[in-house]
């Protein structure tokens, strides 16, 4: 296997063809631990970033059981007969403990996945959330150069994950359905915040008229919050991921959004402010990383910790202690 390895050369020449193949092996570097695979990484993905494409990439949370996996499969399949080649990312820090459980079972996407266009990877796995985000950012720029048009995120609607996801697109989009009048509670404003379109799934059945009402309630909500920089207002719309109605209305909501920050330049100097972003991001994670790696800061952690407890030393003096250790 190891003599088989493809060169960093054979890698970037098979993403920039579209091979899947190379894509596949290109990610897997990008994921993995070992350093030499990481400097091959890095130099693909140092040549992929001059071909990124013209994609767009949208990021979609939603509590589970909303229908994130039905709606990108609907969604997905609406692009691709588009003629879009869709590739779906997830961010999902427990995968490290259930080895992927957004998109780890491909069945969820039973059609997607069969379609020669779309491309679907699940979350990477890692210590901390700030390790997977990277590797699904680096991921993005591989896809792109690939090819693809259209990036999606799927990010599960709990913890710190959908800050990052939102760091990391042009469009955020919020799944939700409708409850028992009580559409409002429970839902974290700062997502809302974050949201460029609110969408309410299920809207089938007995439940159009309510999923109707969920959608007005969260667009007066949405009134509430202040402007957003890109001049961008959001919008919210009902759909069903099952009948596929309201499905092109997602699409033809994003193409306006482009339409308008492209325009106004705001969609590139988000791009750029969000690269900036994961420069910081990459060296405080790395920082981190690297500190409590380290040998002797291995050896002194717990009796430090100790005399914390013991109130034998502030934190303060401890941390103190430790980082001059550390950066001496
Ligand atoms: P996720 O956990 O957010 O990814 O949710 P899933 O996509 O796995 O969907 C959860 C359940 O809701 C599944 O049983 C789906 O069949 C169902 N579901 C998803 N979208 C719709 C929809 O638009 N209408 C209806 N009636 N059911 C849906």
């Amino acid at each position: 296997f190891r003599r088989i390895q493809p060169s960093s050369d054979e890698l970037i020449s098979g993403i920039l063809k579209g091979d899947i193949t190379a894509l596949s092996r290109s990610i897997t570097l990008v994921e993995s631990t070992n350093t030499i695979h990481l400097a091959k990484a890095n130099t693909v993905i140092n040549t992929c970033l001059l071909h990124a494409a013209k994609s767009i990439r949208i990021g979609i949370t939603g509590v589970p059981g909303v229908g994130k996996s039905t709606f990108i499969e609907a969604f997905g399949k609406y692009l691709t007969g588009l003629g879009k080649k869709v590739a779906v990312l997830a961010v999902d820090p427990s995968s490290t403990i259930s080895h992927g459980s957004i998109l780890g079972d491909k069945t969820r996407m039973e059609e997607l996945v069969k379609d020669k266009n779309a491309y679907i990877r699940p979350s990477a796995s890692g210590e901390t959330l700030g390790g997977v985000a990277r590797k699904t950012r680096e991921t993005i720029t591989l896809c792109e150069a690939a090819g693809f048009d259209v990036i999606v995120i799927e990010t599960v609607g709990v913890g710190q994950s959908e800050t990052a996801v939102h760091s990391m697109v042009d469009f955020f989009l919020l799944l939700k359905i409708s409850g028992a009048g009580d559409e409002l509670q429970g839902i974290k404003r700062g997502i809302m915040e974050m949201a460029d379109a609110i969408i309410i799934n299920k809207a089938d059945g007995d439940n159009i008229k309510k999923a109707q009402f969920a959608k007005m309630e969260f667009n007066r909500a949405l009134h509430l919050f202040p402007a957003k920089s890109s001049g961008w207002t959001p919008t919210t719309s009902t759909c069903s991921s099952i009948t596929h109605e309201g499905i092109p209305i997602v699409w033809e909501t994003i193409e306006k959004f482009l339409d308008l920050t492209k325009g106004n330049k705001s969609f590139y100097s988000k791009r750029k402010e969000q690269n900036q972003y994961w420069m910081l991001e990459t060296i405080n994670e790395q920082l981190k990383a690297n500190f409590y790696k380290q040998n002797e800061i291995q050896q002194l952690l717990e009796s430090t910790k100790k005399a914390v407890q013991n109130d034998e030393i502030s934190p303060f003096a401890a941390a103190q202690f430790l980082l001059e250790k550390y950066f001496k």
